[in-house]
């Protein structure tokens, strides 16, 4: 007879409340531990899953079957095409194991919840939160909402997360004697290398730790540099659960313990960006529709987008004539990851100097990022385009000049990924001549931008009207 623990956006043996529930429950029933992961490869295309965000959950996989063997569990992967398939497999399952009951991670998105109620019609299935230190829906205004904005939502959060210690847990102690050594795992979809991303929970710890110890305190002025290594690195470790939330509350609060009471405090700021990842997640639960790509604010269903493909494409592929835009997405599209303050960048320049629709870049964005994240990538789009809760006003439109001059002063970043801009001169860059068909390339000049700023800044700010207006 057996306890099944299954595995999905919660891929460790540390800080994992779900698999230590399962071990004890198990080792109370004398039971055994079984493991699954269930791939849903059509699903993921459906979801827009990058391939290197597959690549690196395959990659993990395969060291998490190594652990769970040390502790006596097999972890097996089936595939299965989509989220419907699951219920009446897990039926299947459980008789053919005798498992009594079903312990797995809660999710916030939509599809993920409608698939657990499914589950839960069939199987004792018993669902842990901790893909937030605080769970959604916990942390609500004085009416009993979910707050709109992020300020009072960050202030509360903090009270609520003083209120008691914050621990993490340790992995389970070995339910029997090792088994044997797994077969490789292999996934069945299309993937793209992450290899440039070390594997494994000791390895993102370790990372986690370091940058704690290191670069924590220097965030606030770094982290808007994109030349500067001054960020964690984690997003892809949290988003397929390779840490917890809590890891990093903890790891933080260890080096500056003043962090969740005093605004000064110098881990104060990175903090604030954990919070931001639970406040976008907390957002998902409370307003579903987020997960079905609509906008938060239902004026903005009044803007009209021009949608043009060819712009689209030319910003897809890093060619829009704008340095920063440009070297952002030949990053995003080299490496499956984009500094955050270039995804700023090029969200707005999309969304206004383009007027294109939020959703297809956050498509995109999604279908290229090892840390894809419904949540974060939604919030981050919906805020860029000035669509969403918490909204950037409409009206603010970055300017991808001055924007480059700011963070990118002395051109280290653009010139890393633009090579053809190697020799030429700074300062013309950032005047940014607009060229003829031959002096592209040479004589200090750059590729022709796709739009005038100023003209698009006025277009952008005539058409998002309507998002004030309602129409
Ligand atoms: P750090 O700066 O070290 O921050 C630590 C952690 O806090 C991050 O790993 C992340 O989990 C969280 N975090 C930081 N900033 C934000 C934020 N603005 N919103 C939510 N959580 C945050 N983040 C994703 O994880 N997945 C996405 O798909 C994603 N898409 C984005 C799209 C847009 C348009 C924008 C503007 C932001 C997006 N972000 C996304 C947020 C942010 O850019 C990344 O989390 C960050 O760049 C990851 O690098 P880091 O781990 O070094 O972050």
């Amino acid at each position: 007879a057996h306890t099944l623990m299954w595995f999905r956006s919660d891929l460790r043996l540390q800080d994992n409340q779900t698999l230590v529930a399962a071990c004890e429950h198990a080792a109370r029933e004398g039971r055994s531990v079984r493991a699954i992961y269930i791939a849903t490869p059509t699903q993921w295309l459906i979801h827009d899953v990058a391939a290197i965000q597959l690549d690196f959950i395959e990659r993990q996989l395969n060291q998490l079957a190594v652990q769970l063997a040390a502790l006596g569990i097999p972890l097996e992967v089936r595939h299965l095409d989509t989220f419907s398939l699951i219920p009446a497999f897990l039926a299947q399952y459980i008789q053919q194991w005798q498992v009594d009951r079903v312990f797995a991670s809660s999710e916030p998105e939509f599809n993920e919840c409608q698939r657990d109620q499914a589950v839960a019609a069939k199987v004792s299935l018993v669902l842990h939160q901790q893909h937030c230190l605080l769970a959604p829906l916990s942390v609500l205004n004085l009416s009993g909402q979910m707050y709109k904005v992020f300020t009072p939502f960050a202030k509360k959060w903090r009270e609520m997360a003083r209120a008691k210690p914050i621990q993490t847990l340790n992995a389970p102690n070995a339910m029997t004697k090792p088994i044997a050594t797994p077969e490789p795992i292999v996934l069945d979809v299309p993937k793209v290398s992450s290899k440039a991303w070390a594997i494994g929970e000791e390895a993102a710890l370790a990372q986690l730790r370091l940058f704690a110890m290191t670069k924590a305190a220097e965030y606030k002025a770094s982290r808007d540099f994109p030349a500067i290594d001054g960020t964690s690195h984690i997003s892809a470790y949290l988003a397929v659960g390779i840490l917890s939330p809590r890891q990093c509350v903890v790891a933080l609060l260890s080096h500056y313990p003043d962090a969740l009471v005093h605004d000064e405090s110098p881990g104060r700021s990175w903090l604030n960006e954990i919070i931001w990842r639970e406040f976008y997640r907390h957002l998902l639960v409370a307003f579903p529709r987020l997960s079905k790509a609509q906008n938060f604010n239902q004026f903005a269903d009044n803007v009209h987008w021009r949608n043009n493909e060819t712009e689209f494409k030319a910003w897809c592929d890093g060619l829009t004539g704008y340095p920063l835009v440009d070297a952002a997405m030949r990053q995003l599209n080299q490496t499956g990851w984009m500094h955050n303050r270039l995804r700023m960048v090029v969200a707005s320049f999309l969304t206004k100097h383009l007027l294109i629709d939020w959703r297809w870049g956050e498509r995109y964005f999604r279908q290229q990022l090892i840390d894809g994240d419904l949540a974060a990538n939604n919030g981050g789009w919906q805020w860029s385009a000035g669509t969403g809760c918490d909204a950037q006003p409409y009206f603010r439109v970055f300017n991808p000049i001055t924007q480059c001059e700011k963070f990118d002063p002395t051109g280290e970043f653009i010139r890393s990924y633009l090579p053809e801009l190697a020799s030429v001169d700074l300062k013309l860059i950032h005047k940014l001549k607009i060229p003829t068909q031959e002096q592209r390339f040479t004589d200090n000049h750059y590729i022709a931008p796709i739009v005038e700023h100023k003209f698009a800044r006025v277009r952008a700010l005539t058409e998002l009207a309507a998002m004030k207006r309602g129409g």
